[in-house]
């Protein structure tokens, strides 16, 4: 059981991608098309941790369009096509001023490893590898691509008592005239 001080003490959200935001699987079109399937459900849940100023951000091996475009759908920074996530990561506490125990590092996969040995709280999705379980503070409920990150952002939130007021923050931006690209969740 992780405790409550780790968990008020996160203010940012790192996540793989491959496996999951998805749940691993590439469709490979014509040319050098790459299909991925993202969680609506994911997705609305970065909407309301970005809303309320909680950056999330995403960190992929592998470049892909597709990936890119629902990084920038979402507004969230995405650093991919570096294979040392680790060295990914130590550049993400550093451009956003926090420390390393204050960022939580979803995965799901063995490159995920050394990211989650320095992040602050280390989080594997309910399919992730056994050594990665076995290596995480948490484990979601929902595998990867089926809600897990939504799972962690309410996580997190619940603990430090912002889910309601962030939550609002997202119903408000839905009524602005501006919102019409928060539709698109
Ligand atoms: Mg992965």
């Amino acid at each position: 059981m992780v405790s409550q001080t780790l968990l008020a003490g996160q203010r940012l959200l790192a996540c793989d991608v491959d496996g999951v935001l998805t749940e691993g699987g590439i469709i490979y079109g014509s040319g050098n098309q790459e299909s991925k399937v993202f969680s609506i459900k994911d997705g609305l849940g970065i909407r309301v941790a970005t809303c309320s100023h909680f950056p999330v951000v995403w960190l992929a091996r592998r470049s892909a369009d597709a990936v890119a475009r629902r990084a920038a759908e979402l507004n969230v920074q995405l650093y991919q096509g570096e294979s040392d996530k680790e060295a990914v990561l130590r550049r993400v506490a550093e451009q956003y001023g926090l420390a390393l125990e204050a960022i939580t590092y979803v995965g799901d996969d063995l490159d995920d490893l050394r990211p989650m040995g320095i992040a602050g709280l280390a989080v594997a999705v309910a399919d992730a590898a056994p050594e990665v379980q076995a290596a995480a503070d948490v484990v979601t409920r929902a595998p990867g691509g089926k809600g897990a990150v939504r799972e962690v952002i309410e996580l997190l939130f619940h603990a430090q008592e912002r889910w309601d007021a962030a939550l609002e923050c997202y119903l408000d931006s839905l009524a602005s005239p501006k919102a019409a690209h928060l539709l698109r969740a």
